[in-house]
Formats: structure tokens, C-alpha cells, sequence
């Protein structure tokens, strides 16, 4: 059988044990005589899966009982609007820091709705870093502050946490989510897209403050509320089976790791690894992000000209080395490496940069 290195953004490289795990019990999940994928969201032992999911994601995250787990569909796109749709108002904007596209994205479902405000931007530098603590400008009246903690598309990661004063602090974390331990307390809603870290699409998880999410407005279609799914439990209506029990299967697997130190360890080791390549290329390799923006999880540079940029695009996929064609807002490569990527990828990857530079330079 042979399996590439899957740099893919997300859909993304998923641990092949799991993928194994999952295979072996397809079709007889459990002892039921069913495949998870026919059996009823209200038998036991999918309930089972449901909470023992949730219970790990919160271990994990070293959270305790203020914090709910939900599971709700739409993407993290739906999120962008669901957030300011159950907090913000005229008088109490939602605040945004703009570093990315999906940042961006978040923003403008909250400005389409005229509760939209921008607390700090780096735009005008195509995003090439996360705006400082310093740059901030944080309405006073905001019912949150907004940001994404990984850009996915121009490889830059918050290292720090925003001060936000008595401001609820919300964060995308659709590409770093359990990549690193974190001071998650410091967060109020957290939300994750699964399909870049975590499992297959169809499913995000958000971690929330009970105490923020109890109560949604009561014009709110119900499937848009908050309180929808923490009263029930995400089981109100269906939820995605198949793609709760992948990331369950995902987060054990993080846990029999070690744990997020474990995540970090083995995370910065293969950032490093790649962001060597490109600061030892004399030039050849251009990272986008700049040093202290750096991300974990996307690593993004370009070469001297487009031409070079096809060829090894063409060139990695005959050695094995999959998805390392950047976003077209960027251009150039990008290599996603997500928790599940092997460090022996990244070095499979690191080796082919040089070679390719040594014949093309
Ligand atoms: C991929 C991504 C999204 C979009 O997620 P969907 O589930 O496709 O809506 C949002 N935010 C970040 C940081 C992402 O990486």
C-alpha cells in the first residue's frame, strides 16, 4: 500500500493508526453488528463515544467544569456567524483583530450584520505577521475580541495570548487546535473546524464558558443558538457520527502521546527542521511570515520565480511529497504539518528542498 506525505492544508494528514483503528472496526463497531455510520445517535455506546469525547478534549485542554464542549455542523465558516449573531450588538460590537483571510471572513459576517468593529490589522503588510499586544485598539464597549490564533493560508501563529482587559476573549483555532499546551482559561469560546488537526470534515468543536453560552437570544432560529446545543447535549438534532468518533479516536491518540507537551515537542522540532531549510537557502527559499510570527502548523515560503515554483511542486509529488502548492493569496509553497505529520516527513521533505535548490540554483 503505498501512502504519500500529506502536506494538505485540510482536509488534512490524519494518524494512521487511527485510520487503522477505524478501518478494523467499520463494519462490526462496538460487537452492535453495525458500522457506526448506521447506528442510531441515541444508542448507548455512540452516547459513549459522544461524552468520553468530550471529556478528553477538556482534559486535554486542562479545563474543568465552567467549560462545555459542543458539537455543531456548518464549518468553522458558520461560526463566524453564529458569533456575533448570539453576542454582539449595536452597543456591544464584536471586536476583531484582522490577520488572515479567515480573520477577515470573521469580521465581515459581523460588519454585515453592522456589529463589526476592528481592533487591529496587519493588511496592509499581506499579513505577514499577527498585530502586537501594542497595536491593539480594543472598543471599550466590545462584547468580545475576536482572533485566529493559527492563519492557516499565510503561516503566522499568535505566541502570545491579547491582554483584553474584563473582554471576552474568542479564538479560531481551526489549525492549531491541541498543537500546544496553552493557557486556554484565558479563552471564553474557543472553536475548531476539525478538519485541519483534529478528523475528517463535518463537525467543529467548540469549547465555551457555560456561563456565556447558557442563555441565546430567543429570536435566534433554534439551530443557530448556542444554548440549542448545550441544553442537549449536541444531540438536539443529529449530529455528524462518524466525524465525533474520528476525533475521538484522535484525541486518544494525542493522549497516549503524551499530551500536548508531547504535540509541542514533536511540532516545533519539524518547524524547525523546515524553517532551517529556508533560513540556510541563501536567499533561494523566501519565507512569508516574518521570524517572530512564525507558524507550527503552516510553514509558507516561495522560491525565485513561479516557473521554479510548478516545477517543484511537480518534482515533490514524484518523491512522495503531497499538497505543498501554496494559497494562490500567497502564492508559492506551503507545508502544512499538523500533529499527525511525521517528523520523518518533514526531514523526507527538508532533504528534497536542498537537492532541489543544489539543482536549480
Ligand atoms: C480552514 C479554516 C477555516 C474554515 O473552515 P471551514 O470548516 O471550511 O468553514 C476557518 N478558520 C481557519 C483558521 C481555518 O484554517
Amino acid at each position: 500500500m503505498k501512502r504519500v506525505y500529506n502536506f494538505n492544508p485540510g482536509p488534512a494528514t490524519l494518524p494512521l493508526e487511527v485510520l487503522q483503528e477505524a478501518q478494523a472496526e467499520f463494519l462490526n463497531f462496538d460487537n452492535s453488528g453495525m458500522s457506526i455510520i448506521e447506528i442510531s445517535h441515541r444508542a448507548k455506546p455512540y452516547e459513549k463515544i459522544h461524552n468520553q469525547t468530550k471529556a478528553d478534549i477538556l482534559e486535554l485542554m486542562g479545563l474543568g467544569e465552567e467549560y462545555e464542549v459542543l458539537f455543531i455542523q456548518g464549518g468553522a465558516s458558520l461560526q463566524f456567524a453564529m458569533i456575533p449573531l448570539n453576542f454582539a450588538t449595536k452597543e456591544n460590537p464584536g471586536s476583531y483583530i484582522l490577520s488572515g483571510t479567515f480573520s477577515s471572513n470573521a469580521y465581515k459576517e459581523a460588519a454585515n450584520l453592522g456589529v463589526g468593529k476592528i481592533a487591529a490589522s496587519t493588511k496592509d503588510e499581506n499579513f505577514c505577521r499577527v498585530p502586537t499586544q501594542a497595536e491593539l485598539n480594543i472598543d471599550k464597549n466590545s462584547a468580545y475580541l475576536h482572533i485566529c490564533n493559527n492563519n492557516t493560508i499565510y503561516g503566522t501563529e499568535f505566541h502570545y495570548i491579547p491582554e483584553t482587559g474584563n473582554i471576552p476573549l474568542f479564538a479560531d483555532m481551526s489549525s492549531d487546535m491541541l498543537s500546544r499546551p496553552w493557557d486556554f482559561k484565558k479563552f471564553d469560546l474557543i472553536y475548531a473546524g476539525v478538519q485541519k488537526n483534529l478528523g475528517p470534515a463535518g463537525v467543529v468543536v467548540v469549547v465555551a464558558k457555560k456561563s456565556l453560552i447558557e442563555k441565546s437570544l430567543e429570536t435566534l432560529p433554534t439551530m443557530l443558538r448556542y444554548d440549542t446545543f448545550y441544553k442537549k447535549n449536541s444531540l438536539y438534532n443529529t449530529p455528524p457520527a462518524f466525524s465525533i468518533y474520528m476525533v475521538g479516536k484522535v484525541v486518544k491518540w494525542i493522549k497516549n502521546c503524551g499530551g500536548l507537551a508531547e504535540m509541542s515537542k514533536r511540532n516545533s522540532k519539524k518547524a524547525e527542521i523546515l524553517y532551517a531549510a529556508i533560513d540556510d537557502s541563501n536567499g533561494f527559499y523566501k519565507g512569508h511570515a516574518t521570524k517572530d510570527s512564525r507558524s507550527f502548523m503552516n510553514v509558507t515560503f516561495r522560491l525565485p520565480n513561479e516557473d521554479l515554483e510548478n516545477k517543484f511542486v511537480a518534482q515533490a509529488l514524484e518523491n512522495n511529497l503531497s499538497g505543498v502548492k501554496g494559497h494562490r493569496s500567497v502564492g508559492g509553497m506551503r507545508a502544512s504539518i499538523y500533529n499527525a505529520m511525521t517528523i520523518e516527513g518533514v526531514e523526507i521533505l527538508a532533504d528534497f528542498m536542498q537537492k532541489f535548490q543544489r539543482q536549480n540554483s
